[in-house]
């Protein structure tokens, strides 16, 4: 399902977010864990995947101007698997998209430990960084197999 070159945990983290099996406020409400599954974050709306990551207003600007069109035509009707679908229909680029999910919600997990976390309005450059950081290395790890194999 994930051809694209993200980090692993990054990978797991997308298969966890589009199978609802993070520990969202909706989930561990329906394990009867906590007493609501009301977001932490702006006391709206239950904490499914598809809220924290994408549709909470807090999260907005974490997402900046660069996924605006997916929000315009989003029709996932509230699911993060079919958002997914959508971001790929439009061809948005799926590996920022998902590092980008992946930012925001440890960002959620460290303001819910009451930890530093980036500004809304870095997320977006530090996604861009870590995609550019994996590619260089990835690119450096294929170079000196090659290396190897040319010996
Ligand atoms: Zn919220």
């Amino acid at each position: 399902m994930w051809s694209f070159q993200i980090p692993n945990k990054i990978k797991h983290f997308g298969w966890r977010a589009c199978t609802e099996s993070l520990p969202t406020l909706a989930n561990l409400h329906q394990q009867k864990v906590i007493g609501s599954p009301l977001c932490s974050n702006c006391d709206k709306a239950s904490e499914t995947v598809h809220h924290a990551l994408w549709d909470c207003d807090k999260v907005l600007g974490c997402w900046g101007h660069r996924f605006k069109k997916l929000r315009s035509h989003d029709q996932s009707m509230g699911s993060f698997v079919d958002l997914v679908f959508s971001a790929r229909q439009q061809e948005e680029n799926m590996e920022l998209f998902m590092v980008v999910a992946w930012l925001i919600w440890n960002r959620r997990n460290k303001m819910h430990f009451n930890e530093q976390h980036l500004p809304p309005e870095k997320i977006l450059d530090a996604a861009t960084a870590l995609l550019i950081e994996f590619h260089e290395n990835s690119v450096g790890r294929l170079e000196r197999k090659l290396a190897q194999t040319q010996r």
